[in-house]
């Protein structure tokens, strides 16, 4: 068994390094994650300059192979697969990212963009996340309830070009009430751009906001209120299929 692990957190994160340990569990772990933090870098590749991929020794780890990537999270897949790991790994895992990854989350996150590049390449893909609450996250029951998910996912038929994107509530284990299948919430930033004046005078902006999001049960956000953990499957395919036969009639387009 062959896992490649990544994040967008950073390959120096807590979540990353508390996921290793019990993913090697299940076999070869190789690592390759962004040399630092990532995160919102949503699927970005780097094309205008070179990457550079550093072996570097991780948690006193002499077995572990783990590089640190000067790039992107899905730059690290693709140079993982593609120059660094001896051969196609069984499964491909992206977390655990610090914060949760719901609703459109699911965008602008690099560690959901990680797990969608392992999928472009046909493999089991699965982003995680802890949706921390507190200055004190627990990883390490975070990183429990992920190799039991994993060991069940790896023995699912699931569809081709579906991703799992798993967030998980950070609050003792006791209080966790389950896992649920979810589908995406509709949610967005409101109030998201700060401006602001550096000491010259001239203006900057932040982004930042807060969400607005009507919470409905069913979905990702929802879940996490309800201390499920939230399993969301998660497709490549974006096109809307119904519009396809509005642009046809509309346009009037021959074919
Ligand atoms: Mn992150």
């Amino acid at each position: 068994m062959r896992i490649l692990l990544t994040n967008d957190d950073g390959i120096y994160a807590r979540g990353i390094n508390t996921l290793y340990e019990y993913l090697k569990k299940l076999g070869k772990v190789y690592v390759v994650a962004p040399e630092r933090e990532r995160s919102a870098a949503g699927h970005g590749i780097t094309v205008h300059k070179p990457l550079r991929a550093n072996a570097v020794v991780l948690n006193n780890d002499k077995d572990l192979c783990a590089w640190a990537v000067s790039g992107t999270p899905a730059d690290c897949v693709k140079l993982a697969l593609e120059a660094l790991l001896p051969g196609p790994p069984d499964l491909v895992v992206s977390g655990i990212n610090w914060g949760a990854n719901v609703g459109t989350d699911v965008l602008y996150s690099g560690t959901v963009s990680a797990a969608v590049e392992g999928t472009i390449a046909g493999l089991k893909s699965m982003a995680v996340s802890l949706d921390v609450r507190c200055s004190e996250p627990n990883f390490a029951a975070a990183g429990e309830y992920i190799l039991e998910l994993v060991e069940t996912y790896l023995e699912m038929d699931i569809p081709p070009e579906t991703l799992l994107n798993v967030n998980i509530p950070d609050v003792p284990q006791g209080e966790i009430r389950g896992v649920t299948a979810t589908r995406i919430a509709k949610r967005r930033f409101i109030d998201a751009v700060e401006k602001r004046k550096d000491p010259r005078g001239k203006s900057y902006f932040w982004l930042s906001g807060r969400i607005d999001e009507q919470e409905l049960p069913g979905t990702d956000s929802y879940a996490l209120g309800e201390n499920l953990i939230s399993i969301s499957p998660v497709q490549l395919d974006l096109t809307n299929y119904q519009v396809i036969d509005q642009i046809q009639d509309h346009w009037n387009i021959k074919t």
